[in-house]
């Protein structure tokens, strides 16, 4: 009898790899976004049409690439971030797995343009499944634009899955939301069908969070911020009135990465016990920020999960920084302890 396995052809395997990357609009955000950073961008430019459905383009004044990087980018496994495993736990960028570029070509029409700072020419290229359709080089800004074009094209049943315009772009700002909450020095602007939706001057982290989360915030909010040799915090939490029923306004960096971590929300919540209705979620932006090798980043392909190598001390340091912070409403007074 014949043999029957084959090796899955490159665009295949790429097309199955993007679907743990890029879910939706929003994840290429997320992905394009966390690259105009890595590139050291000062100024970040998104541009949407149809929710992302039509066109999703970054356009950033970062460090630019080469001919050959620009074409190795959309490789798979292909990083400028690290080396070996054991740079995984000195990692001090957004981006290090190599697949985003690679995903995005596999499931989409991309279009690059991108131009290193001292460089004569720029270099375009246009792709689509996962193959260079057209390279040529061309006058073009310093720093790098990319425009992933009808998302989902040669997918469509993934295509079927997307939700409304309106529910899209809610992920989209969202993600938008966490990535420009995290480097406040970043000029930002959002363009949504040709209107500017957001505009964002650089500024200081309190200043980002009321151009994102509304004025209101303004006097409503007090200062985090604790520092031990194991590791520091610095934000903002909620005075208890902004507690709400709804959950929402809830941000947790961990070494300016946004995380979602049910057992840190719980530190939070634990130190508004007695402030709030047990049933109401405060607002709080916090940046925790200690020894990459103490954090494993590398469990989810998303990277908003990771592993605190111990979660306790980091659970009780949030706790006492947030009971500090909002001593002052504390009918009790609480005892300052130190770790
Ligand atoms: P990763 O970010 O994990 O390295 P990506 O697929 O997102 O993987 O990007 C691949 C490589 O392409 C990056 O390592 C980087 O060298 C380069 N790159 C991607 N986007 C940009 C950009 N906006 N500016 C400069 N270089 C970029
Ligand atoms: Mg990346």
């Amino acid at each position: 009898m014949a043999d029957k396995i084959l090796l899955l052809p490159d665009n295949i395997a790429n097309q199955i790899a993007a679907g743990e990357v890029i879910q939706r609009p929003a994840s290429a955000v997320k992905e394009l976004l966390e690259n105009a950073v890595d590139a050291g961008a000062t100024s970040i430019q998104l541009i949407v049409v149809d929710a992302g459905k039509t066109l999703l383009q970054v356009v950033d004044n970062g460090s630019g690439m080469s001919e050959t990087d620009a074409r190795m980018s959309f490789e798979r496994h292909a990083t400028s971030k690290i080396r070996n495993i054991d740079d995984l736990f000195h990692i001090r960028t957004m981006g290090f797995r190599g697949e985003a570029l690679a995903s995005i070509a596999a499931v989409a029409q991309v279009e690059l343009k991108t131009k290193r700072t001292g460089d004569e020419t720029g270099t375009f290229i246009e792709i689509a499944n996962s193959s260079v359709i057209r390279q040529e080089p061309i006058a073009v800004a310093e720093g790098t634009s990319i425009a992933m074009k009808n998302l989902f094209f040669n997918v469509p049943a993934r295509r079927n899955f997307l939700k409304s315009n309106a529910a899209e772009m809610r992920h989209i700002v969202e993600e938008f939301t966490r990535v420009a909450m995290a480097y406040p020095h970043i000029k930002f602007t959002l363009t949504s069908n040709g209107q500017q939706l957001l505009h964002l001057e650089s500024g200081s982290l309190k200043q980002r969070v009321i151009q994102l989360l509304g004025n209101p915030y303004n006097t409503k909010m007090v200062s985090v911020t604790d520092n031990t040799d194991y590791m520091n915090i610095h934000g903002f939490t909620g005075k208890p009135e902004t507690a709400k029923k709804t959950r929402g306004d809830q941000y947790f960096f961990v070494n300016n990465r946004f995380i979602k971590s049910a057992y840190l929300n719980h530190a939070v919540m634990s130190a508004y016990q007695q402030l709030i209705p047990a049933d109401s979620f405060p607002m709080y932006v916090l940046f925790i920020d200690l020894d990459p090798e103490q954090v494993d980043v590398n469990v989810h392909p998303t990277k908003q999960e990771i592993k605190f190598e111990d979660e306790k001390i980091v659970y009780a340091f949030v706790q006492a920084a947030i009971k500090h912070a909002l001593a002052q409403f504390s009918i009790t007074p609480t005892l300052d302890f130190d770790l």
